[in-house]
């Protein structure tokens, strides 16, 4: 979370971040599955929140302010 005035309602805020799949999570997605690992592992990446990208948001009228891509 970052300290940010938002555009859209220009109120001094912090940022409230999401993670979301990102390039990075599907490519480690579709890595491991031609890697062979059928069973599952291959959602693996959408469980870790350091390969996701992070959605800003303003916590006052909740426009998205920014993506923050792995890639
Ligand atoms: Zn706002």
């Amino acid at each position: 979370p970052v300290q940010f005035t938002c555009p859209y309602c220009m109120n001094r805020i912090v940022t409230v971040t999401t993670p979301v799949p990102g390039v990075l999570t599907w490519l480690l997605c579709t890595g491991i599955f031609v890697a062979g690992c059928f069973l599952g592992c291959c959602l693996v990446p959408f469980c870790v929140d350091s390969l996701m990208d992070v959605r800003h948001t303003c916590p006052v009228c909740r426009q998205e302010l920014f993506l923050y891509k792995r890639l």
